[in-house]
């Protein structure tokens, strides 16, 4: 497909903030929502506690696109966002091949993010077992089922968004909600449990981007909030979208034929609070609902944005600590808690004859709309030092980070949270097969390729 506007004559000059005043053209603008929900039990991802298939569905889990642009110079750019715990490279790469042949869509212009639901399938990603116990035959069927059924749903969704490109003029701002809470409990500087840590950083704007047609009408809210979607606890199996799905559902009643898209920040370490309860995750899915309709309705306050988008990926191989040889894994599996779980871990790979990894895969995008904003799609659970810190050596008002996209190879942990210790930093790397935690220098390694990413005028008063 190919769309043409004349620019000139839907060039409209809003009012502005904070910058000098841009002129909003009119881009094609397509938006898409396809159910992913399985119409079967599976086994979700979320709570090692889960030792069932799901019973039943609470609410349905959606991919939901937006692509914006047309297809001269580079052609345009898509975001899906998914109702999943993860989003894996294996699955990202094969639909950006995908959609490479189909729709000469350029791989680092294709960004998928995951919602991180912890009421969705698990995914079929080569790990013979889940949260550490082997998968049965049949469960394991179901599971790489649905992740053949995602992978074909990503693609639809973006084809879709693709095809029904009409123009649209963008524009994003910043408003926030209150639900998350840092999540890492401390005692004397070290990591002791979950709970609510009323002093530990946790980053509580929600940023919208809105695209809006001739007359008006409101055809995408995309918005972001750094939480995890945990409202709903181990004891909960049902497929549920949860507070992100809840939220898109509040946009989409207000503002009828629009499409809603949540994505996550750097919220590993932020968990909404209180919770447990359906009722809660309904509560925050309206918060946050509410919000992005505020943004929406006070139009005249957002920023606008030109269509055109620079859009730039690195890979890089994160350092682990090095692994024990098998005689201290030995050693080392008889001790408690994590240190223990993550040899044994590493002496399950050995069996299963497979060489430990000593790094982990990551992938970092940048997309920049002009000079006005700067998307920065980080994979993994990323904890919430790493928006802070790219908010002082960028330019924090410009920037909008974003975790859990394109691949979640497991937690990824700031020099601060490898001191403290704890599930973000050791103990959860057991469920993502890892055997040793992190070196503390990922963190410069990410931010290094964070402003590689990124063009000097987006530098903040820290770099
Ligand atoms: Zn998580």
């Amino acid at each position: 497909m190919r769309t043409r506007f004349s620019v000139a004559s839907t060039l409209v000059l809003l009012a502005l903030g904070s910058r000098t005043a841009t002129a909003a053209e009119a881009v094609p603008v397509g938006v898409a929502v396809v159910d992913i929900t399985p119409d079967y039990p599976v086994r979700m991802t979320g709570y090692a506690s889960r030792q069932t298939e799901s019973e039943g569905i609470e609410s349905r889990l959606k991919a939901r696109a937006i692509a914006i642009g047309g297809d001269e110079n580079e052609g345009p750019a898509v975001l899906v966002a998914i109702d999943n715990c993860v989003i894996r490279s294996v699955i990202a790469d094969e639909v950006a091949t995908r959609l490479k042949t189909r729709a000469k869509l350029k791989p680092e212009r294709l960004a998928i993010c995951a919602t991180h639901t912890h009421c969705g399938p698990a995914l079929a990603v080569g790990l013979p077992f889940i949260f550490g116990r082997p998968l049965p035959a049949d469960q394991a069927d179901r599971i790489a089922r649905y992740t053949r059924e995602l992978t074909d749903g990503i693609e639809k969704a973006t084809l879709q968004a693709l095809a029904n490109r009409k123009p649209a003029t963008l524009a994003w701002g910043r408003g926030s909600a209150g639900f998350a809470a840092n999540r890492r409990v401390l005692k004397d500087g070290k990591w002791v449990g979950f709970g609510v840590n009323p002093n530990g950083p946790v980053d509580r704007s929600l940023p919208v981007l809105t695209a809006v047609d001739g007359a008006g009408k409101v055809r995408a809210a995309l918005f972001g909030y750094a939480c995890h979607c945990t409202t709903l606890g181990g004891d909960f199996n049902k497929i549920c979208a949860e507070w992100a799905g809840y939220a898109c559902d509040d946009v989409e009643r207000a503002y009828p034929g629009a499409v809603a898209i949540a994505i996550i920040g750097c919220g590993a370490d932020a968990n909404p609070e209180p919770r447990g309860k359906l009722d809660q995750a309904r509560a925050y899915g309206e918060a946050a609902g509410s919000e992005v309709r505020r943004l929406l309705s006070a139009r005249t306050g957002l920023t606008p944005l030109p269509g055109r988008i620079a859009c730039r990926v690195r890979r890089l191989e994160l350092p682990l600590e090095p692994t024990p040889s098998r005689e201290d894994l030995v050693r080392l599996s008889s001790k408690p808690a994590s240190e223990g779980m993550l040899a044994r871990n590493g002496l399950e790979r050995l069996d299963r004859g497979e060489a430990i990894p000593t790094t982990v895969p990551y992938i970092v995008q940048t997309w920049c709309f002009g000079d006005e904003m700067a998307m920065v799609f980080l994979a993994g659970e990323v904890v919430v030092d790493y928006a802070i810190r790219i908010g002082w050596e960028a330019d924090a008002p410009r920037i909008w980070t974003v975790g859990y996209a394109n691949d979640v190879p497991c937690y990824i942990p700031s020099r601060r949270v490898l001191t403290e210790g704890g599930y973000e930093a050791d103990s959860s790397l057991i469920y993502y097969g890892h055997a040793s935690r992190f070196r503390p220098e990922i963190e410069d390694r990410i931010l290094g390729a964070v402003h590689d990413l990124l063009p000097p005028p987006f530098d903040g008063p820290r770099r």
